[in-house]
Formats: structure tokens, sequence, C-alpha cells
């Protein structure tokens, strides 16, 4: 159908232009002045129509949330804040929509009543900037790794493995359809001999990412993954998008340096390839630390702060040093960093990776080479011990506002220490044999990391919760459509 971009329509000055554009009604003020959306731009274009032309039946049809067909005259707009606008010749309606009944008023509504309609929040400026930045995130996270010639391997969804043992997966099993699909109380048969084993959706694609690597040199794997995470949590999903590269021939300092590369890459882009869409998320922002007490509100801006991680060097230290600074914070009045570690050896808390990134160093920051004892099977150990104790050469990314963002590591690639380590764990060796037998045959040094999509969506928007910031968020009992 030939049409013309409410985004394109907005910057030309060929006035006089017969045109046809095509949207949903945002606003109908006074019988005459319609604000169009078509999705392609956060703005509106103004549709003047000629109320005494246009049948009744129309008019009234003109309503919040309507689908129009506009034909009309591109002309010069004299209201402030538009240059152009349409002199309607006709309007046609393509969709009704019950005013009373449509849940998006003209006004601001709170992203928790937003959450509940989630099915018709893709309407708002605030989605519609969301999830613009989320596809040019995506878009520059290809860019950046074809750019460096990494290859893009697609690793499964389903699978056996479950490289982190946490035991948060999400089992496969299909209807069992000799039999009748329901049992007489009504519940569901089901029989888990398809694939001859038992299946899982991935939790990450990291240890089939590593044969890859060990043969193609370097590449990343950017897909789903399923996590049946118990937490309700700001930060976790139980579908969520994970970019997971893996480099033969690379160590810990690669890694950091991979990693460090590519969050400043897709910043920049986001900042150079959605300046409209950021600058409204910035206002909104702001909009909202109006109505926090002055202490609690940020020092920068949505855009200063994205600035400012790319001018910076991410802080890097070890686990140890951290500990060492956690020990000595005190706790503040407003109880906010309140849990003080004492202890070498435990797993730092979201309120410690806080604390590190937001009061102590005000940066991004990369841990490194953690306890042994928190860390998977599949980390490399170093030589050198803390208190007596191994640790491995592991890097957790710490982001301001989200804590951690990446956690990667350079893998063990010796053969007798992995072995030993995944004994020491009770995993057992004959399920993974396809996985040691990187190790048996030509063995190399790599290392890789998992840098949480949403997590870096979260980031670069502003935006809370990460519930708001992926298009059908999978949580628990949440999976409607
Ligand atoms: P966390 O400590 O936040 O639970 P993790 O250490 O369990 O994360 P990893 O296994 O290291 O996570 O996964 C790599 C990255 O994937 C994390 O750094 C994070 O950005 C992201 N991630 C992990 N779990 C989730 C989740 N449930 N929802 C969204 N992103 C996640
Ligand atoms: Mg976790
Ligand atoms: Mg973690
Ligand atoms: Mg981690």
């Amino acid at each position: 159908i030939k049409r013309e971009k409410v985004k394109d329509l907005l910057v030309t000055t060929t006035f006089g232009k017969e045109v046809i554009v095509m949207g949903w009604v945002k606003t109908f003020r006074n019988n005459q002045f319609i604000a169009l959306n078509d999705g392609s731009c956060m703005a509106n274009l103004q549709v003047v129509v000629d109320f005494e032309q246009t049948p009744d039946e129309i008019l009234k049809k003109i309503t919040t949330g309507a689908a129009l067909k506009i034909t009309g005259k591109l002309v010069e707009s004299l209201g402030k804040g538009q240059t152009v606008e349409v002199k309607a010749s006709s309007v046609e309606i393509l969709g009704e929509s019950d005013a009373e009944k449509f849940p998006l008023q003209p006004k601001k509504h709170s992203l928790e009543f937003l959450r509940e309609i989630a099915h018709l929040r893709f309407r708002t400026n605030t989605f519609n900037a969301v999830f613009k930045i989320r596809h040019h995130l995506a878009f520059a996270v290809h860019q950046f790794f074809h750019e460096r010639g990494f290859v893009y391997l697609h690793t499964p969804i389903i699978t056996a493995s479950d490289a982190e043992g946490a035991g948060e997966m999400f089992r496969v099993t299909t209807l069992d359809f000799d039999k009748t699909p329901r049992t007489e109380t009504g519940e569901v048969n089901f029989k888990e001999d398809f694939f001859g084993r038992s299946a899982n959706l991935t939790v990450s694609g990291q240890l089939e990412g590593e044969l890859g690597a060990m043969a193609l040199g370097e590449i990343y794997t950017f897909g789903p993954t399923f996590r049946a995470e118990n937490s309700n949590t700001t930060r976790h999903l139980a579908e969520f998008w994970m970019i997971e590269p893996e480099v033969a021939f690379a160590d810990i300092e690669d890694n950091m340096n991979l990693a460090e590369d590519l969050l400043k890459y897709v910043i920049k882009h986001a900042l150079e390839n959605c300046k409209d869409e950021l600058e409204f998320l910035k206002n909104r922002l702001l909009e909202e630390e109006k109505n926090k007490p002055q202490a609690e509100r940020s020092e920068l801006n949505l855009l200063e702060k994205l600035h400012f991680c790319l001018d910076n060097n991410f802080e890097r230290l070890t686990y140890t040093e951290a500990i060492e600074i956690l020990k000595r914070s005190k706790p503040n009045q407003k109880k906010q960093f309140n849990y003080i570690i004492d202890e070498w050896g435990a797993d730092l808390q979201s309120e410690h990776e806080r604390y590190l990134v937001e009061k102590h160093f005000k940066k991004p920051v990369i841990l490194t080479n953690y306890p042994a004892d928190i860390k998977s099977f599949y980390m490399r150990q170093n030589d050198e011990e803390v208190n007596g104790q191994k640790t491995v050469a592991a890097m957790d990314i710490l982001f301001p506002g989200i804590g951690e963002i990446v956690g990667g590591s350079q893998r063990e690639e010796r053969l007798d220490k992995l072995t030993q380590r995944m004994q020491d764990m009770g995993i057992p060796q004959d399920e993974l044999y396809w996985y040691l037998d990187t190790r048996r045959f030509g063995s190399a040094p790599h290392a890789g990391f998992g840098l949480g999509f949403e997590r870096l969506v979260l980031f670069v928007t502003g935006m809370t919760n990460i519930r708001d910031v992926i298009p059908f968020p999978r949580f628990p009992k949440n999976a409607e459509f």
C-alpha cells in the first residue's frame, strides 16, 4: 500500500504535495486537529480535518487508538513545535477504537500500569523508544563482531548440557500422542524419549560455543537463553538474550579488553543512532527524579551517564581487592548498602556490586580472580592461591544501576585440571565427552564471556525493571502471550 511515513514527512519541505498517511490517533482536539502516530518515530503528525466537509459518522469515529488512512495536502504548519501538517481531504477509518474501553488515554501512564497491559504498551512513546534502542543495540552487536571477523555461530536452544550447573533448567518434553493426550484426571501425558534422553532449554551457549572457537578461532552466539529463576527481581527474566563470544588463543586480559570494547562500541552506536529516543527517555527520567528527595537523585542524566561510560577506562581489580574495600566500607544511614562482607570466599550480592560501582569507584568495574568455590567448573585455575585457597581467572563486569552485566572467564584448557575439578564438583565426565575432546585434541588457551542483552538495554535506556526492556517478558506466573 502506498503511503508516506510520518518520520519522513516531518523533515520535508515540499509543501503542496498530495500524500497518503496511515497511523493511529493519539488525540483529537476541537473536532479538528488529529495527532497521528504511525510508529516510525515518536513525534506525531498534525492532521487538520475540515469538520464541515467531513461526515459526522466519520468524525465521531476519530477516537484515541483508532487507525486511520488520511489523504491530504502537505502544508506549512503555523502551530509551534512543528513545521509541517497535513490538511486532510479525506479521512478513512481503518479500525475503530472504543474510546471508553481503550486503556491508553492521552496522558502519562505509570510503568506498573503499562506492564499490566503489556500487549498494548507498544503504542506508547516510552516503549517505542525502548524497543527502537533495543533494535539498534542488537544490530550494533552483530556489526561489532562482524567487523572483527567473528563468526556468528548458532548454538542450540534444546540441549542436554547444563553449563552453569545451577539447576535452573526448563525440561523439554513431548505430548504422548500414542495414548490419549490427557489422563482421566485431565493431566497431560508427557514422554521424554523423543531425544532418547532428557533435554532442556539452554541456559548458555558457551560449552557448544567453545567447540566452534576451537576450530573457527573467533565466534559469538547471540540468542535466547532460559533460566527457571525462582527469584522475582528487577534484573532476572526466565527468558533472556545473551551475547556470548568465545576466542581461541586468548587470555583473561584479551577477554576484558574485548568486553570493554564491545560495551563502548554499542553504547556509542546507540548515542549516534537513537538521538531522539535517548533524549525522550532522558527527559522522562528527569521528570521521575523530581519526585525523589534531592539526595537520591542521580548526579548525571542519562546521556551524561552514557558518555561518561565511553570516556573512562573501566576500573579493573581483583575479587580480593574488592573484599578489602567492602570490609572498610561503612553502612550508610539509609541502609542502602548495609550488608558488609567480612569473609573472603563469599559471593558478592548485588548491593556489594552496586556499592563498588556507584559509591566507591563511580564507574564500571571489572572484577577478576574469584574464589574457585563460587565459580563454574570450566574456569581456569590460577597458579597463585589467596589465603591458601584456589582462585580462577573469572571476570565479572559491574555497571552502575545494574550490577553484573557480564560474566566471563579464561577457560581451563588443561585436561587434567579440568577433569579433577569436574570430579570434585560431581560433574559426570562421560556426558561431557564432546566437551573434553576439545582438550584432548589440540587444546589451547581460550576465553569468553556472556553479556546479558536485557541488562545492556536497561543501562542504555535508563529503565529500572528488566521486564520493561523486552517485548514479551517471561517470569514466574507470566507466559500468556
Ligand atoms: P546473576 O548473578 O545476576 O544472577 P549470573 O552470574 O547467574 O547472573 P551468568 O551465568 O554469569 O549470570 O550469565 C551471564 C550474564 O547473563 C549475566 O552477567 C547477566 O548479564 C545475564 N543474566 C544472567 N541471568 C539472567 C536472567 N535471569 N535474566 C536476565 N539476564 C541474566
Ligand atoms: Mg544467576
Ligand atoms: Mg552472578
Ligand atoms: Mg555470572
